[in-house]
This record gives C-alpha cells, structure tokens and sequence, in this order.
C-alpha cells in the first residue's frame, strides 16, 4: 500500500489550495517543495522592516470567483480583504483615472478622440461577433485594429495587452482574453444590465487587497488543513516522477503516493517523468512564459495618497500597487512602500534592467528619488503560461494514470491567483470524475 493517497509536488497556492481540499476530504496529503518556503509566488517576507510580497497583487472576483467558492468550502481561517479602490493611469506626468466605461472612456482626453471613437465601435462590434465568428478567437487585438494608430495609443494598449495576458504585447495578445475580462463585470445575462454596464459601470469592483499581504492568504490555507492529515517537506526538490510505479523521488528520498499532483512548470514535466507521449511534449514545448522584475521602494513619507493602484503607460510599462495604503503595518509608521511591477524580455540583463527601471521610476514621478530609503528588487514569473494567441495551456488530465496537473498554466481563464483557483477546482472536478475522491 502507498504511503500516501496523494502526493502533491510544488508548495505554491495551487499545490497548497488543493492539498486543503484533499485533506478535507480525508485524504492523506504529502506536499514537496523544492524552496525553503511555502507558498511560491503567494509569499511576502520581510525587508528592512518593510514587508513585501512577491510581486505587487490584487485579489480579483473576489465577490463571485473561484477563490471566494474555494475559502467558503474550505477555509477555517480567512483573511481579512481591503477593497483595492480605483485603477488610475499615469502617462506624460498627468494622472487619471482608469477609464472603465463609455461616459469616462469619451472623457479620457489622454488618447486622441478620434481613435477612443475607433477603439469603443471595434469593441462593440468584436463583443457582439464573437460567439458566432470562430475566426475571432484566433485575432490578436492588433489583427483587429491595426497598425495605423497614434504612437500614444499603441503604447495604451500595449501597456493593457501586457498587464492582461502577463506579458504579451498587441500583435500576440488574443481578443478573447478582453471578451473573457468584459464577461465579469456583470453577474447577469440580462440586455438592459449590459448596455448600463457598458455605459457607466466601474470596473473591478470586486478587487482587494489582503490585509497583512498575501501571506496571509498562504497562512490560511495552511491552517485550514486539518492536523495531521498532511506533511510537507521543504528543500526537497522533485527529481523523478514514475506514475506507474506509483513513485516521487526527490534529492532526499523516495515516496509513494496512490496519485501524483504536479505543481510546477507543466513544461518541465519530460525531465521529471520518462516516456511521455512525443505529441504530448510537443504540446507541453509550446507553453509560453514571461518574467517580471518588481522594485519595491521604502520611502520616508507618503508619496501616493489614492487609495488604489496606477498603471504607467511608458515604455517601459509598470503597475504600481502602493501596499501599505492598505495595510499600514506593513511600512514602519508614517512612512510608505510601494511595489512597481514590469514585465521584461527573457533576453535582457537582469542588472541593466534594474538600472534602467530605477532610472524611469525617479523620471516619472519627481519627489520619489530623494525619498527612498529601501530598494529591492525581484525576477519572478508571474504565470505558468501568458495567454497569448501562440502560445498553449496543459490540460488537468494528463495522458498518464495517476498523474495530474494543477496551476496557472492548466487553465486559461482570468489571472494569478484567480487562474490558479480555477485551476484548483478543475482538478478536484477532474479527479471526482475519476474516482480519485
Ligand atoms: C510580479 C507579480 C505580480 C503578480 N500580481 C498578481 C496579482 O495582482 N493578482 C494575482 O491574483 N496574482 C498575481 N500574481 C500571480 C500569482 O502570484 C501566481 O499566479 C500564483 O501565486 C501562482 O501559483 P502556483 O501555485 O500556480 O505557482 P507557483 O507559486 O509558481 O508554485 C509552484 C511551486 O512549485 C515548486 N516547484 C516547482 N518545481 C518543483 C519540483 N520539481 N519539486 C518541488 N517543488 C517544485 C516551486 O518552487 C513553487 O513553490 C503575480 C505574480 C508576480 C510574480
């Protein structure tokens, strides 16, 4: 018999949400963990007395999304969630906000009128073809609108084609991943509800922040799993998985479970396991990934008073989630912290770009320069796959017995830990349907 019923590789909050679920099920959970910590990229730590977390974040659908299901089913513990407030745009020193609907977008005099005209009439027709027009879902935003526009509003919707699929500009971004976006901000299918949500509805009101960062979401998990019923081991990295064999063997040790849960890169899944179908690794060949790099700046007073987030339209793009706006403890008292996140080509020198990066954001906003006194920086990748329209997810079911994926690069829908969520309650369906629990 195996020792344990599941055996759950990577500690990050897919791996960590689905072993909650697991447990609660009475099922016995081994979670391996290559890093000395859990959590993944759902982790802050401390800096210099200021806490950071692992790239700026924002909770998204939280009144109606997976996460929200998952923490009501599971959760003993939940963390506590400020809203997020308003998006705004930064772009040639002037400041506004985010232009969420027809009346704010008509007003939103930081893109020519003629092309914000152009922009909402593509939307509108794009939103109304798309579930009869196939041909749609392989467009790129740029397929659709082309290449004759201002170089103002090219780098608009390169900055928000990036911010939405993590990473991809323009030309690879798909139309789908805007109508998938447009599908949330309304709970109703009525036709009067559209066209008022169009015309004046908000957008991301359902956004928060968790207070104490988003470890405590990860401590919640964790603490919501009933003792006993999991172990994890940090520092032991997944070297071998032999689902047949019903087998993990990391640098430490071997283990045996009935049903092996992989967390980690989906592309990396033929180094770890021998044999996959060739087709199956082309496909796996194809999942694309992007890198960020997050500055966090402790500064001496508070230099962004809105309650919300900006995105500054560059290049370089970045979005800036001031933290401690939301969470006062995680600043020493009166002064304020701020993460700036950008996305950067694989190809780049890490060190230039925290140069340059550095350089933009004291060009940007005058006054930050003279008030930092923390800088630390942070090369992350934000999701297991960007959704853009080359690249390809994995599937929960794998081709093997006994061996199953969860994470952001098995599901398409929304982002970050929303996606992951998603991810989470595929599996739990997927291994229902199996028999597995
Ligand atoms: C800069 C930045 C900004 C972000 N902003 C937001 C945001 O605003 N809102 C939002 O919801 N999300 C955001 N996210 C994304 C979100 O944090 C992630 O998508 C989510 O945490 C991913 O969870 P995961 O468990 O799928 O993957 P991961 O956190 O990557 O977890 C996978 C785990 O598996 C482990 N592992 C991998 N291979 C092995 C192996 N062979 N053996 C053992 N262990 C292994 C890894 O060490 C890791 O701990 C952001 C991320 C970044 C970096």
């Amino acid at each position: 018999m195996a020792e344990y019923d599941f055996i759950v590789v990577g500690g990050g909050i897919s791996g960590l949400l689905s072993t909650l679920a697991l447990a609660k099920k009475g099922k016995r959970v081994l979670v391996l963990e290559k890093s000395g910590h859990l959590g993944g990229v759902c982790r802050s730590y401390d800096v210099e007395g200021y806490q950071v977390d692992t790239g700026p974040h924002i909770i998204t659908r939280l009144e109606h999304g997976p996460l929200k299901e998952l923490m009501d089913e599971y959760f003993t513990t939940k963390p506590e969630f400020v809203p997020h407030g308003k998006y705004y745009v930064r772009m040639h020193g002037k400041l506004k906000p985010f232009p969420w609907n027809l009346t704010a977008w008509m007003g939103f005099d930081m893109l020519p009128i003629t092309e914000r005209m152009y922009l909402i009439k593509t939307l509108i027709s794009v939103s109304h073809l798309f579930s009869s027009d196939p041909t749609l879902k392989e467009k790129s935003v740029q397929d659709l609108l082309g290449t004759g526009l201002t170089q103002d509003t090219k780098n608009f919707l390169d900055c928000m084609c990036g911010f939405m699929t993590g990473g991809a500009g323009m030309a690879e971004t798909p139309v789908a991943r805007f109508i998938d976006a447009e599908k949330y901000k309304t709970t109703s299918n009525g036709i009067f509800d559209k066209i008022m949500n169009v015309l004046f509805k908000e957008g991301a009101a359902d956004q928060t922040y968790p207070v104490g960062g988003i470890q405590s979401i990860t401590n919640s998990i964790i603490s919501s799993i009933p003792e006993h019923m999991a172990e994890f081991k940090t520092g032991e990295e997944v070297k071998k998985i032999d689902p047949a064999g019903k087998t993990v063997s990391t640098s430490e040790d071997n283990y045996t479970a009935d049903t092996i849960i992989y967390s980690g890169y989906a592309s990396d899944l033929p180094k770890l396991v021998e044999n996959l179908p060739s087709e199956y690794q082309a496909k796996l060949g194809k999942i694309q990934q992007v890198q960020s790099l997050t500055l966090w700046l402790g500064l001496k007073k508070k230099l962004f008073e809105n309650q919300g987030s900006e995105i500054w339209v560059g290049p370089p793009h970045a979005w800036v989630v001031p933290t401690s706006n939301y969470d006062p403890n995680l600043a020493p008292p009166g002064h304020q912290l701020a993460g700036f996140g950008f996305l950067i080509p694989w190809e780049s020198d890490v060190k230039t770009q925290q140069k340059n990066i550095l350089e933009s954001v004291y060009q940007s906003m005058p006054g930050v320069e003279e008030n930092v006194e923390m800088t630390h920086f942070q090369n992350l990748v934000p999701e297991k796959a960007a959704w853009t329209v080359t690249s390809e997810f994995a599937q929960t079911k794998t081709p093997v017995e006994n061996l199953y994926l969860v994470g952001t690069d098995t599901e398409r829908k929304s982002m970050g830990i929303t996606r992951a969520s998603y991810s989470v309650k595929n599996l739990l369906n997927v291994l229902k349907e199996d028999g597995k629990i």
